[in-house]
């Protein structure tokens, strides 16, 4: 388990400047700095949660959040009508390198699966 400081707490400290598209008392939503689909927006818990594979009981609430908020920024960015992908990376195989729990929210295009 990693407690280092990373770059997304240093956004929701308004230290590092982001994009923002959506927040309310749970989360906040940003595009993503190297957008992977038309749309690629990260959303975050604003309180750290590391990864799913870190989360505890009392983390169930705010998981939940997570995905609510997730829901709502791709409605808000219209992604309903074709659909899209939310991704959550999980440790070194599973590809994250944010130690900071967050959802992506991908789509704008077909995505391909398996994802490699
Ligand atoms: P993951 O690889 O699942 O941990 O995802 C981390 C994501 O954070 C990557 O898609 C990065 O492009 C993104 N990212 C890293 N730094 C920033 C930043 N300053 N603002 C927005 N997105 C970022």
């Amino acid at each position: 388990m990693s407690n280092n400081e990373t770059i997304f707490e240093k956004i929701l400290r308004g230290e590092i400047p982001c994009k923002k598209v959506f927040e309310n008392e749970h989360c906040l939503a940003f595009h993503d700095i190297s957008p992977q689909a038309p749309t690629h927006i990260l959303v975050i818990p604003k309180r750290k949660i590391v990864n799913v594979m870190e989360a505890g009981d009392e983390d169930a609430q705010l998981l939940g959040e997570v995905l609510l908020a997730a829901r709502s920024v791709a409605k808000q960015e219209g992604l309903d009508a074709t659909g899209y992908r939310l991704v959550f990376n999980n440790g070194a195989d599973g590809g994250q390198s944010v130690d900071y729990l967050h959802c992506h929210v991908l789509g704008g295009r077909a995505l391909a699966w398996p994802p490699g």
